[in-house]
């Protein structure tokens, strides 16, 4: 069995439980607050807060999990990072109120306060830039409000959007850190050597890397089909390279047209659909792909 914690809820839940329904590891709750469900042959989730994530997993209660790099970097635990899934992108800053004209690190006046739900980042990023003068609050939630109500001089907080800071009269100085959500493991999981029990959960860990791999790799490309002159390939070559070259087949139209398939990036796919159409395509389809493993 491979025990995979996931985040019960907040901003990584559902972007992480959609993650692995998409890899075919389906989330099959019993009930809505189950604290654990099959996820379908040896794996499982456990639900908690994302915080304690690294927590859970360093001290192997699970064998993986998923949790924000952000969370991961704080904890401070020896943990061995999977892969970037590339979800619930935030960054950690620093932050000022409007009226402090606190514009850069260098402004921020000898011996400020800084509150944050992320003490040590916030200390190790103060000593790395020469401020170790700073003092660090810190707070469990709404970091937010601190300056105003005089417990704080400044913030270290996550920012998404950025509308909570300037809602509350805040502007950014500087970040601190850029995080998405990642998939971790043990470092000892890493190492299964003789142990028959780790050598089981380790290439159970491979496969469920690439099983998360090949969805993330598919979400932004596309599968495109067209009907193009046969005259135009050598053209058409060069603006569909698809992953070994666009796939060429024979349509039973005399031979004046062939179908070309190929994988293309879902970002300039309307660029691509406009430079067939100047060579003549037409039937052009385009389709989201499952998985892609290369
Ligand atoms: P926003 O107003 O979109 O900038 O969001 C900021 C608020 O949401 C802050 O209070 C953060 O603590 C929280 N937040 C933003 N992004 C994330 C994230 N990826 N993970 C956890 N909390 C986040």
């Amino acid at each position: 069995m491979l025990r995979i914690a996931l985040p019960n809820k907040g901003r990584l839940a559902d972007e992480a439980r959609e993650l692995f329904n998409d890899a075919g590891l389906e989330v099959r709750v019993r009930s809505e607050r189950a604290l654990t469900a099959s996820l379908g042959g040896i794996f499982e989730a456990l639900f908690v807060r994302a915080q304690d994530i690294p927590e859970f997993v360093a001290d192997g209660a699970a064998d993986a999990g998923v949790t924000g790099l952000d969370l991961i970097s704080e904890s401070d635990r020896q943990l061995h990072i999977l892969s970037d899934l590339e979800f619930g992108r935030c960054r950690l800053v620093v932050a000022a109120t409007d009226e402090s004209g606190i514009t850069s690190v260098d402004l921020i006046p000898a011996s400020a306060r800084v509150a944050t739900v992320f003490p040590r980042l916030a200390e190790r990023f103060f000593a790395g830039v020469g401020r170790k003068d700073i003092s660090i609050v810190p707070v469990s939630g709404a970091a937010e409000i601190a300056p105003h109500i005089g417990i704080a001089d400044i913030i270290v907080d996550l920012v998404s959007t950025g509308s909570t800071l300037r809602t509350n009269g805040l502007h950014e100085v500087t970040t601190v850190l850029t995080s998405t959500a990642h998939l971790i493991t043990a470092p000892e999981l890493m190492r299964a050597g003789d142990d028959g029990s780790l050598q089981e959960k380790g290439s159970a860990l491979q496969e469920l890397v690439a099983a998360l791999s090949s969805v993330l790799r598919a979400r932004d490309k596309r599968y495109l089909m067209a009907n193009v002159p046969r005259g135009k390939l050598e053209d058409i070559r060069r603006i569909l390279p698809g992953l070994n070259g666009p796939t060429v087949v024979d349509i039973m139209d005399g031979g004046e047209h062939v179908a070309v398939h190929a994988v293309v990036d879902a970002s300039t796919i309307y660029r691509t659909i406009a430079a067939l159409k100047n060579f003549g395509a037409e039937g052009i389809l385009v389709t989201r792909i499952e998985r892609l493993m290369p």
